[in-house]
């Protein structure tokens, strides 16, 4: 099914049949004990990642991606935790980019040491600072692109050609971009991880993550995977299929809306900067429009004023609510400051980028013309 059109795999691939209910839905199949031997000479239990109602999702992901194997999870965290663990053992040295998510960044930079790993960090989105940091003992390279919250650009295919040749494997999040806008495996990166939390389910509902890769690549993932046992219950496997039915509409549309309010944003003399890789103006525009089908429905933005100033534009907002995740229907906001960058010192933060006067905004799939009114309403508060 990977020749046909992102909707259709949204819908159809990987979708289980029961020969028995006759459903057009994949069954919820609730059970931890499952009757041996049998035909298939198959152990069935979920923490194996066996059972119908998750491969059925882990197939779709995978499809979606145009990977050979995918693997879902109980958090985004669990499966990039257990990508590292899966890859790195001690003394083994690994790259990863600057600003990456909060939890990663934390995991790489304060847990990382205590099994063994060396860890670099590079701040920069050139290909060559990395290919620069890499050593004898060096086994992979991470990133992630569009990043949070500055929409910072990898050029990915670059990374994977750089990878290939140094014989290290390529890992990125995928979560900001989503399979619907941008294709990691297509473009030679090895291993893409989501936060399932997010883009995939949708609905702001589900706590999940997954990875995809090549079968050859699955089996050590898949080995880790069933002895850190960060698996997704099957409720919710049920329920991430069923959100992935639309993600190609949603992300359609999150790609329109997030468009047309950077450019509105862009062209409000009380704002002083938009990051959306979808402006010219961005950094990375160029190499975005290369490699991502649409922008997505992330941005961030500097309104032309102090901390008290956009405290009160976000206490004057009527639709779009203050709230941390992002990916879903609903648009809301955040402050990087207080919420994935609240961790850093104040210093630090300044150096990458992110003032206190930031805002972040996950557009939502809503009526562009409310999301404007609300924005407008809420910038004369100001
Ligand atoms: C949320 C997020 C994660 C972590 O996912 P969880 O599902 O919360 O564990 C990882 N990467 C990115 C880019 C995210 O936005």
């Amino acid at each position: 099914m990977k020749s046909n059109g992102v909707n259709t795999r949204c819908v159809h691939a990987g979708g289980y049949r029961d020969k028995i209910s006759l459903a057009i839905n994949t069954p919820i199949y609730a059970s931890t004990a499952h009757i041996y031997p049998n035909e298939a000479d198959e152990l069935r239990y979920p923490r194996y990642h066996n059972l119908p109602t998750m491969t059925a999702v882990a197939r779709k992901i995978a499809m979606l991606e145009n990977a050979e194997e995918g693997l879902v999870f109980g958090s985004g965290m669990a499966a990039i935790t257990t990508v590292l663990f899966a890859f790195m053992k001690k003394g083994d040295h690994a790259v990863f980019q600057s600003g990456l998510y909060g939890g990663t960044q934390s995991f790489v930079m304060h847990e990382m040491g205590q099994y063994g790993f060396e860890v670099d960090i590079i701040d920069s989105t050139n290909v060559e600072d990395y290919n620069k940091a890499i050593k004898d003992n060096t086994v992979l390279v991470y990133i992630e692109s569009p990043t949070n919250p500055l929409m910072s650009i990898m050029d990915l295919a670059a990374v994977a050609k750089m990878a290939r040749e140094r014989s290290i494997l390529s890992v990125i999040d995928n979560t900001f971009a989503t399979p619907v806008n941008q294709s990691p495996i297509d473009l030679g990166i090895d291993v893409a991880v989501h936060s399932g939390t997010k883009y995939l389910n949708g609905h702001s509902d589900v706590n999940c993550g997954a990875v995809v890769t090549s079968k050859k690549l699955m089996v050590p993932i898949y080995d880790c995977f069933t002895h850190l046992g960060a698996v997704l219950d099957v409720h919710a496997c049920y329920q991430l299929e069923r959100g992935l039915k639309t993600l190609g509409l949603r992300v359609a549309r999150q790609n329109e809306n997030g468009m047309r309010i950077a450019k509105y944003l862009d062209g409000n003399d009380r704002v002083k900067q938009v990051y959306y890789p979808g402006l010219e103006s961005h950094a990375g525009h160029e190499i975005a429009a290369r490699q991502m089908r649409g922008f997505g429905g992330m941005l961030s933005f500097e309104l032309d004023s102090d901390k008290a100033g956009a405290k009160r534009f976000e206490q004057a907002l009527k639709l779009i609510t203050p709230a941390i995740s992002l990916g879903g229907v609903e648009t809301i906001l955040t402050f990087p400051c207080e919420t994935s960058h609240a961790k850093l010192s104040k210093e630090e933060r300044k150096r990458q980028g992110i003032t206190d006067s930031l805002i972040r905004l996950s557009v939502g799939i809503e009526d562009i013309s409310d999301l404007q009114d609300d924005l407008e309403q809420a910038i004369k508060a100001i």
